[in-house]
């Protein structure tokens, strides 16, 4: 039986290509109990394998978190078959808006300890007693309230671009710090406050409202879907918009506008901008936000030194970064001493 890839990415794009055929990039996650990750895994892999499912999924005893390519004339079967495990039964599937037909090339289904990287080594509560999900609608009513917290659990470069009005945008780099800093802010407030999140797709806010409950906290809502899902509701309904600005999202778009406002600024002169790049040195690759202008006038880069290498023959760029080659994997994104107007 086979459990692994046996084309590389190479063969799988000419197959892709030859077949003509028009697929649909979906995602989709679940926290539930799984009693044997590595059986759900091979059980996975061989439907999915089938059915010319690609993609990349985790499993863990927490749960299962998929990004996938499926055959729209597959599209039935695949989920046929979803619905027929149990705790999958009617999983709300997220559609990408745009379609790529090459968004993946393999199908790699793995184990791993958590769903998501979230730093959480809190074994003692239950991820699936989780915070009540509202659609936008409610969600709207709900963040008028006087009583309501309303919170984003993104990262600051992810909020600093676009964010709910009102919302609280804790300054932090990792999922972690935001948990932490939440609940030293609301300690007094566990049971007369509604507390509201908000992420990107709504994988993380499902985690830190079972979170949030285990420590507490009577009134827990989240946006479910999150800003991806409250964006295509209000167009569906005609609601209105009470997002900011741009949805960062981490593909090579980096952000989809949902408002006309720009509600940050180029961090290297400042004025009105919500474009996101990484730094042209290879070496540095340093997420920040950047004007037309600076770009130019930057040759695409963070500093006069990074403009400096990036300006050297790429044989001699990469001497310089023998031995470093892990620098550009350092968790670097968006801060730096060279970036005068970021906040
Ligand atoms: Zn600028
Ligand atoms: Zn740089």
């Amino acid at each position: 039986m086979q459990l692994y890839n046996t084309l590389s990415a190479k063969e799988r794009e000419q197959l892709i290509e030859e077949a003509g055929k028009d697929r649909l990039t979906i995602s989709f996650y679940k926290y539930a109990h799984i009693g044997n990750p590595e059986i759900l895994r091979n059980h996975l892999f061989i439907a999915w394998n089938e059915m010319d499912v690609l993609g990349r999924i985790y499993v863990a005893y927490e749960g299962v978190n998929a990004q996938l390519s499926v055959p729209a004339e597959n599209f039935e079967t695949f989920k046929t078959h979803l619905d027929s495990i149990t705790f999958l039964e009617n999983v709300r599937l997220n559609i990408a808006v745009e379609q790529d037909n090459k968004s993946f090339l393999k199908l790699k289904v793995k184990v791993r300890n958590k769903i998501v990287a979230d730093g959480l080594n809190d074994d003692t509560f239950d991820v699936t007693d989780k915070g009540v999900h509202v659609g936008a609608e409610r969600f709207n009513e709900l963040i008028e309230d006087p009583d309501t917290v309303l919170v984003d659990m993104r990262n600051h470069y992810e909020s600093e671009i676009g964010h709910f009005k009102n919302a609280v945008t804790p300054d932090v780099d990792t999922f972690r710090d935001s948990l932490d800093i939440i609940e030293e802010d609301l300690k007094e407030h566990k049971e007369d406050k509604k507390l509201v999140m908000y992420c990107t797709g709504g994988i993380r806010c499902e985690k830190a409202s079972a979170y949030y409950k285990h420590k507490g906290f009577k009134n827990v809502f989240q946006l479910e879907g999150g800003i991806i899902e409250y964006t295509r509701q209000v167009k569906a309904e005609g609601l209105e918009n009470k997002f900011l600005g741009k949805n960062f999202v981490f593909d090579h778009r980096r952000g989809e506008r949902i408002s006309e406002d720009v509600i940050s600024s180029c961090h290297q002169c400042g004025k009105p901008c919500d474009t996101h790049v990484n730094c042209a040195n290879e070496a540095c690759h340093l997420l920040f936000i950047q004007c037309e202008d600076c770009a130019k006038a930057m040759d695409n880069c963070c500093s006069t030194e990074c403009q400096d290498v990036h300006a050297l023959p790429y044989e001699e760029q990469k001497r310089l970064r023998k031995g470093k080659h892990a620098s550009n994997k350092i968790f670097k994104k968006g801060r730096s001493e060279v970036l005068k107007y970021k906040k």
